[in-house]
């Protein structure tokens, strides 16, 4: 079965839950990897993986969430997340320097002090790099987030860019340092990606959904959900000329690489 690598299915309403669930099971998503973004939404993602057998958690402070520096008792309070068993990945951590991001700084001490709560659990990473107002040629984040990862030595923990949208010289340096690149629905619009989606050795690709309570969205049936997998996996298998089974086989194995010593509990419900 596939796994979806990176959801944010507890932030929407607790009766929808099963039901989810249930959706990607018929679509063959066998795990779904739901990621916190804040200390208290970790908790929540934590709730959901404690209730529900396929889905595991991630726990981490997303980087607009950077509401202030993060304090010595949220870095405990995150530590203490991170130990639970259900907590599989740190998730989601990251530098965004979109217009309205939170200060840049602040962003950057709390992406540094969670990959080193993550080497503390021996977790992988799972990180966010968004530029400013969609202009992938601007590095300021690329640049912040590239000097972080080679400063902690954050490619020994494992790790995945996820929602990768940046460009393919950019994923080849995420390469270079040990992480995997993650892809989402976008691949099927965005066609600067294409790119990537080829090059990317096998034995380095995830999917994910990303998914979330689209509530912009009128339709709720047309909400992306972690059921959307197979759509990401039949546009790689296209771009890159194999069958969507042999990305399945591929991405899920990659993910249980990636999640080290927890990669038996997830393994154990697919
Ligand atoms: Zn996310």
């Amino acid at each position: 079965m596939f796994i979806d690598t990176h959801a944010h299915i507890h932030q929407h309403a607790s009766d929808e839950s099963a039901d989810i669930v249930e959706r990607a099971t018929a679509a063959n998503v066998g795990a779904i990897i739901t990621a916190g973004t804040t200390i208290e939404d970790s908790q929540l993602a934590i709730d959901m993986a404690n209730s529900h057998a396929r889905v595991f958690a991630g726990a981490g402070v997303h980087p607009t969430d950077i509401e202030h520096r993060l304090t010595t008792d949220d870095l405990a309070k995150l530590s203490a997340l991170a130990a639970l068993p259900q907590v599989v990945v740190m998730s989601e951590i990251g530098v965004d320097h979109q217009d309205k991001s939170p200060d840049k700084e602040w962003q950057a001490e709390a992406f540094h002090a969670q990959i080193n709560i993550a080497r503390e659990h021996s977790l992988p990473i799972v990180f966010h790099i968004r530029e400013q107002a969609d202009d992938y040629d601007a590095h300021s984040a690329r640049d912040v987030a590239l000097s972080i990862l080679k400063e902690t030595s954050a490619g020994e923990l494992r790790g995945t860019a996820h929602y990768f949208q940046g460009r393919w010289d950019f994923a080849q340096e995420l390469l270079d340092l040990g992480f995997n690149i993650s892809f989402a629905k976008t691949l099927t619009r965005i066609k600067d990606l294409e790119e990537t989606a080829l090059q990317t050795p096998a034995d380095r690709i995830l999917v994910e959904t990303d998914s979330y309570p689209q509530t912009f969205k009128k339709n709720r049936a047309k909400w992306t959900e972690p059921r959307d997998i197979p759509i990401v996996a039949e546009k790689l298998a296209s771009l890159r000329g194999t069958s969507v089974e042999e990305i399945r086989e591929a991405t899920t194995k990659n993910a249980l690489v990636l999640l080290g010593s927890r990669a038996k509990i997830v393994e154990s419900v697919l």
